[in-house]
């Protein structure tokens, strides 16, 4: 049995579903987000060059053990998937980094996600000499991405982040929320528009990759319009490579939950939500950025394509769905939170359709709180 294992942080972005994962800093050095709970009882801390190489070593041991282990089974030393199903099943294998390390090789070990927040508030060498072990143990590797603030980011200079992208940093992902100035303030993102802008220009002045994340629904009942058109602008400007979307959910361990209970804040339903993504992708314009809604907890999934050419197609997927008579609408909620539908357009067949219905059909008669519950539940389980 394996003992080898290495520092892994809770979370990362769904695009980097198959990226090796390696921490480089823990939890969030700024952590009063109030939509955000990830970090929120853990201590932020710097990790050293030393230990993260310490870990980038532990993973070099662990992929001839894999290979070794293929061997054995009868795979001659490829990393395919009954080797990766035999590992995920293996009790001996939960509690280190194996599994991860054999989906990795398995999914080509060409990509790495930097964890935790904020991985640019290291030092610039230090996150130089941390890429270069990198990627001088893992000549495969193709794409190192991480987590940054724009505050943070922007303390960069453009030289810092072109020597970032030299030694392999490939992409940034920002979580911009919002570029509504009043908005930023009520959530306490520590950030305002025009430094948002500045970060993301810089980013994309020194060549490497930018996401920029939306939350939709952050606005409320009372900033949701000013939430799509000032975020719009503020995109508008900066030109991200990827625009990325998630729905907000708010979680009763959420700062933002308390403003809730207050009724200060009241939470937007999915059709609200989803006009206030249709104003969103409405003004945006000028730009090329890819749009991408690839987090589960959102609706319509199917709302992505490149800007401009594809902005039409997009509107028209959104409104597919608001010409939706209620009924309608509320099959497609629950069927698309519970997984069976991938699309509005699923609605069409009967097969989905009927285990959908037969499932609202209960839910209405044996749940007094209803739908809502259910679906807020069914989000839930996702967070
Ligand atoms: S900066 Fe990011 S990780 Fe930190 S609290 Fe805000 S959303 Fe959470």
């Amino acid at each position: 049995m394996t003992q080898l294992s290495y520092e892994q942080g809770p979370i990362r972005p769904p695009s980097e579903a198959y990226s090796l994962l390696l921490r480089v800093t823990r939890n969030c050095p700024w952590n009063r987000c109030e939509f955000c709970h990830t970090y929120k009882k853990e201590k932020f801390s710097l990790r050293t060059a030393e230990e993260v190489k310490k870990d980038i070593d532990t993973i070099q041991e662990i992929v001839p053990e894999i290979k070794s282990l293929s061997w054995r089974v009868g795979l001659g030393g490829e990393v395919a998937a009954p080797l990766v199903n035999l590992i995920l099943q293996d009790p001996q294998h939960d509690s280190d980094g194996f599994r991860q390390v054999a989906l990795w090789l398995y999914n080509g070990g060409k990509n790495v996600f930097l964890q935790d927040g904020d991985n640019l508030i290291l030092k610039t060498d230090q996150l130089v000499e941390i890429l270069n072990d990198l990627k001088n143990t893992f000549p495969s590797i193709e794409r190192i991405t991480t987590y940054s603030r724009s505050k943070t980011v922007s303390k960069k200079t453009i030289e810092e982040l072109q020597g970032l992208k030299r030694a392999g940093l490939s992409r940034i992902h920002i979580g911009l929320e919002t570029g509504y100035d009043p908005l930023l303030q009520y959530i306490k993102k520590g950030v305002t528009a025009q430094e948002h802008i500045e970060a993301g220009k810089k980013v994309k002045e020194s060549g490497i990759s930018l996401s920029e994340y939306v939350i939709l629904g952050l606005g409320g009942k009372g900033m949701w319009r000013e939430h799509a058109m000032e975020t719009a602008k503020v995109l508008n400007q900066i030109n991200p490579d990827f625009i990325r979307v998630r729905t907000l959910k708010v979680l009763k361990t959420m700062l933002l939950y308390q403003k809730i209970e207050k009724g200060e804040f009241i939470p937007l339903n999915d059709d609200e939500m989803i006009e206030e993504e249709r104003l969103l992708i409405k003004h945006l314009g000028g730009i090329t950025s890819t749009f991408v809604s690839d987090h589960i907890l959102n609706l319509l999934q199917e709302v992505e394509g490149k800007l401009p050419e594809e902005k039409e197609k997009m509107l028209k997927r959104i409104d597919l769905y608001l010409a939706l008579p209620r009924e309608e609408k509320d099959n497609f909620r629950l069927g698309r939170r519970a997984g069976v539908y991938q699309s509005v357009e699923d609605l069409s067949k009967p097969e989905l359709r009927n285990q959908v219905e037969i499932a609202l059909k209960q839910i209405k008669s044996e749940r007094p709180d209803g739908i809502e519950k259910v679906l807020s539940d069914l989000m839930e389980t996702f967070i």
